[in-house]
């Protein structure tokens, strides 16, 4: 190789301080000088680098194993000393050593460019290596690469992503229509549930109130158990009181030995000591002789094997103690064995009470049948319950007929209100008898009738009804319309003579007053009484044909009682009696009343209380005022009356029974007559007394201020 000419150190200088990165090398490649832009990017110093080779200076990074610097620069470098002419390389990364750490390299990328400085002769004097730091723009550039890369990325991942959003969305639309649906159904679902939980807690309230009532059910239940099996208890304790009050005897008979034993009751009934021997014979010889032969049968058919084992008879028996009659009754089943009685056991009655009061009832079935009286019985609203062959034949009607059907049928229209009055008399406890009334047949008749009527009672004394006795009385009653007929026709024949009688009397009273034979004077006045007296009858007889015809006048006027009484005391001192009358207390009462009638009510109760009492006894009447009536009592100390005789005192023609009074003169007009009149002024009229103690007559009279408006007017 030819000789080349060094650059001077002029040459160099310069270049070392040139504004580029410049590293000058001998064709060798070694370092001739490097530009102090070239030493500050590689880190050195000249002194490190000036005479080394290129590659010494600057060798390949260790720490990269494909560094490949040294090699490229080398090829540009051997391609310039081969061609002389400069060689552009591409960037080179070209680390350079750390100097602050030895060991160590810094990453740089260069941008070299190979220059050949030829000199006069056309040889390369040396090369220019320009090197371009571009290590900054290429991290710059690998930074907005990676960047771009990782742009790049992200935005295929933005894509991915927003491809997966939309994918998602797509799910997630699907998703909400799936979900929809579901909703849907779930509300669906859940309706139909709420409504089956509604349906179920209504079932549940349901079965709970069913159950609550059960269980009230179940409570009642257990208490009327309860209730049954105290009632059960209580039933037992009753039945062995009952059998041992009904005195009810078992008996146990074996057949087979004759064996017979009998209980402590059945041991009473047949009037056997309780250790007295007993067995089958002994019992048949006290059945009664007529009875034994029916007895044995029935005994022998029941032990039978074909016998339904069953056995019931009444018989009579012959007390061992007394030969005593009596009725018993004897139940009992019979056991078999094998075909054949083992055992016949059962229990006895004595029924001959029962059997007394059947032959009682029995006979009083015969006499309710044959009696001429009408036996019916009612219940208490009135209702037909029996209807016998007398009633029948007296009101017409047939026991189909009227049973069920109330009394009302025979009860004619104007007496309607007669039954009210008899029931409230009979629930009152009072008794009814001889109640005289007319009734109604089936033909339309009316009849008279007297009723007796007693209510039925069961066994606790409550009145369950009534039993009435009706007597057809329409004969009677006619012959008492005949008798008053003539009564009063006999009475009207003789008041008109003994009018004229007593008017004859009184002129000639009035004639012999003066006479100088007292007698006379004096046999007038007796005479004149007897004719008062006869008038008194006479008048008392057609009042009552006048009673019973419904022609009595009542002829009201307002007057004082206390005159009244007085007047007729009066009277009746004036007919010489031997009794003292007083008048103890009398109070002004003013009553509207008939004057006449009231002086014979009087008249009649102060003549009794003289006829009836002792000569010489004090007679009292009294009259006073008491819840707007006025009570006038006429009293005596005479023979008195008996309860029964007070009861029927004030009935027409009754007259008590006794020698003293039956010898007194009478009709048994007189208190009848005093009560229709009283009851027709709407008072009363009572007796109160004892025998020996006298008789109290009251009657009462309602005051003029608040009298009632009565029937008789
Ligand atoms: P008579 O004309 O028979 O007296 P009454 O109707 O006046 O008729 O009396 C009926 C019966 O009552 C009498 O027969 C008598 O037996 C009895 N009686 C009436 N008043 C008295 C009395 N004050 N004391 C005793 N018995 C009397």
């Amino acid at each position: 190789m030819a000789e080349t000419k060094r650059p001077s150190r002029d040459t160099l200088s310069a270049l070392e301080t040139a504004p580029n990165m410049y590293l000058i090398l001998s064709p060798d490649l070694y370092i001739l000088t490097a530009s102090d832009l070239y030493l500050q990017a590689t880190k050195t110093t000249r002194d490190a680098i000036i005479g080394k080779h290129i590659f010494e200076a600057f060798p390949d990074n260790p720490d990269l194993p494909d560094a490949d610097g040294v090699q490229n620069i080398n090829a540009s470098l051997q391609a310039v000393l081969r061609t002389k002419k400069p060689d552009q390389m591409p960037i080179q990364r070209y680390d350079v050593p750390d100097t602050e750490n030895p060991g160590k390299f810094i990453r740089r990328y260069w941008d070299p460019c190979h220059s050949p400085v030829l000199d006069s002769e056309g040889n390369i004097s040396y090369i220019i290596q320009l090197a371009t730091n571009v290590t900054d723009k290429i991290l710059a550039e690998r930074a907005l690469h990676q960047s771009h890369l990782e742009n790049l990325e992200t935005t295929e991942q933005v894509r991915a992503l927003n491809a997966e959003l939309l994918a998602t969305n797509v799910e997630l639309r699907e998703t909400q229509h799936q979900l929809n649906l579901l909703n849907g159904q779930l509300e669906g679902r859940v309706a139909k549930r709420t409504d089956e939980l509604r349906q179920a807690v209504e079932e549940q309230a349901a079965i709970n109130e069913e159950m609550e009532a059960t269980n009230e059910e179940l409570i009642a239940t257990q208490q009327h158990l309860e209730h049954i099996n105290r009632e059960l208890t209580a039933e037992e304790s009753r039945f062995r009181m009952a059998v041992e009050s009904t005195g009810l005897g078992t008996w146990d008979y074996i057949p087979a030995t004759g064996e017979l034993q009998w209980s402590k009751e059945c041991r009473m009934i047949f009037g056997l000591d309780n250790d007295q021997p007993m067995d089958f014979e002994t019992y048949t010889r006290h059945i009664f002789p007529e009875d034994r032969e029916f007895v044995a049968s029935r005994i022998n058919s029941s032990l039978q094997s074909e016998s339904s084992g069953r056995y019931e008879i009444t018989h009579r028996i012959m007390r061992f103690d007394n030969k005593e009659v009596r009725w018993v009754k004897a139940q009992g089943t019979v056991q078999f064995q094998a075909g054949k009685a083992s055992r016949f056991l059962g229990t006895a009655l004595d029924i001959t009470e029962l059997k007394q009061v059947e032959e009682k009832s029995g006979r009083l079935a015969a006499i309710v049948a044959t009696s001429n009286d009408a036996i019916i019985s009612k219940t208490l609203e009135s209702v037909i319950t029996s209807w016998n062959d007398s009633a029948e034949r007296m009101f017409g009607y047939t026991s189909a007929e009227m049973i069920g059907e109330t009394i009302y049928k025979l009860i004619p229209a104007d007496r309607q209100d007669e039954e009210p009055m008899i029931l409230e008399r009979l629930k009152a406890g009072d008794r009814v008898e001889h109640f005289e009334t007319k009734r109604q047949t089936k033909d339309g008749r009316l009849i008279d009738v007297s009723l007796t009527i007693s209510p039925i009672q069961d066994s606790r004394g409550n009145i369950t009804g009534f039993s009435k006795i009706a007597r057809d009385i329409s004969e009677r009653k006619q012959n008492e319309l005949r008798k008053n007929d003539f009564i009063a026709m006999v009475s009207h024949e003789i008041k008109t003579p003994l009018t004229s009688m007593s008017a004859i009397l009184q002129m000639l009273q009035r004639k012999f007053a003066e006479s100088e034979d007292v007698m006379v004077p004096q046999l007038l006045d007796r005479a004149n009484l007897q004719v008062k007296k006869m008038t008194t009858m006479i008048n008392g007889f057609l009042n009552i044909s006048r009673l019973e015809s419904g022609k009595i006048q009542i002829n009201r006027q307002a007057f004082n009682i206390c005159e009244l009484i007085k007047e007729v005391v009066a009277e009746i001192n004036l007919t010489g009696i031997n009794h003292i009358i007083n008048i103890r207390e009398c109070e002004d009462a003013v009553v509207m009343a008939d004057r006449e009638k009231i002086d014979s009510v009087l008249s009649n109760l102060l003549g009794n209380a003289i006829k009836y009492s002792p000569k010489g006894s004090e007679v009292t009447i009294d009259c006073y005022k008491q819840d707007s009536y006025t009570y006038i009592r006429v009293s005596d100390r005479g023979l008195g009356i008996s309860e029964a005789d007070c009861a029927h005192i004030f009935d027409r023609y009754y007259r008590v029974e006794s020698d003293p009074i039956s010898q007194a003169s009478g009709f048994g007009i007189g208190l009848y007559l005093s009560a229709e009149i009283v009851h027709h002024h709407n008072g009363k009229i009572w007796v109160e007394s004892e025998i020996g103690k006298g008789a109290q007559f009251y009657f009462s009279l309602p005051l003029e201020e608040i009298r009632k408006p009565d029937v008789g007017d």
